[in-house]
């Protein structure tokens, strides 16, 4: 079941042409490993889809209708979370960690009112669905580490309609254990039926987690292959194109 669809977006900034006719298609629950070598175009492809830059052309579908975004706030209505590597952007420190992952619905239900039972009850549902159980939902956010800050942040995603989690290089700020934490919590969203596009220049990460892999470069989509047709080595090559061959010859 396709959920995502990003159809032929081009976009340049000035003379820098960072996109030509890239693509881009997500299924429910899919883990997507978005790869290219630095410039390839990837977080301009993620800004398009997340409403902060507007694409010159191509267009976005979202269950198979037709997006427009004109602010990030839109795409979030319409289902596509940024979980972004400045987690401390996302995050409100003087808030506690239940209120952080309710946020959104603050804003969301005008003039709801959440009970401090149900906005707990709520918060822990998300973390408990996300098989985190070592964080305090009455502390204050900003005594968490960065790597539980993003674990606040996917279940923010996870209290509202998400159809999509965008992760920009996720695990470069987190240690190891870490690392396979935050893949424990991504593939729960798996379960949940979440999409979740997944940047990252770390190979290996990509061969333990995703289910499919696209490659970018020079703005262009090169593949999109699930997981178990594609080796490392066929990766890097379509990375990086032409320099590899020059390189081994
Ligand atoms: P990646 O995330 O794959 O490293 P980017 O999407 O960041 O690639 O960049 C693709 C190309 O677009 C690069 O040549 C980059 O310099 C250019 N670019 C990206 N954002 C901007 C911007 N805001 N202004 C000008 N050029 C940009
Ligand atoms: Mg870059
Ligand atoms: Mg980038």
């Amino acid at each position: 079941e396709v959920v995502l669809e990003m159809k032929k977006i081009s976009k340049s900034f000035g003379k820098v042409t960072a996109l030509k006719n890239g693509e881009l298609v997500v299924h429910k629950g899919e883990i997507h490993a978005l790869l290219g070598a630095n410039g390839a175009g990837k977080s301009t492809l993620m800004k398009i889809l997340s409403g902060v830059y507007r694409q010159d052309q191509g267009e976005i579908l979202i269950n198979h209708e037709k997006a427009t975004f004109q602010h990030p706030s839109d795409a979030k209505e319409k289902g596509i979370f940024c979980v972004y590597q400045e987690v401390d952007t996302a995050i409100v420190p003087q808030l506690t960690v239940a209120e952080n992952i309710m946020l959104d619905r603050f804003s969301q239900e005008k003039g709801w009112y959440f009970s401090r039972k149900d906005l707990h009850r709520q918060a822990q549902e998300a973390l408990t669905l996300l098989e985190v159980n070592d964080i305090e939902l009455n502390q204050a956010a900003s005594n968490l580490s960065l790597a539980k800050k993003q674990l606040v942040l996917i279940a923010r995603a996870l209290v509202q309609t998400t159809k999509v989690i965008i992760f920009d290089e996720p695990t470069a700020p987190l240690s190891h254990i870490e690392a396979e934490k935050l893949f424990h919590v991504i593939r729960q969203l798996r379960v949940k039926g979440i999409g979740c596009i997944f940047i990252t220049h770390r190979l290996p990460e990509v061969f333990a987690i995703a289910d499919v892999v696209t490659v970018m470069r020079d703005g262009c989509r090169i593949s999109t292959v699930p997981i178990a047709q594609i080796t490392q080595e066929m990766v890097i090559e379509q990375m990086l194109g032409e320099v590899w061959h020059e390189e081994r010859n």
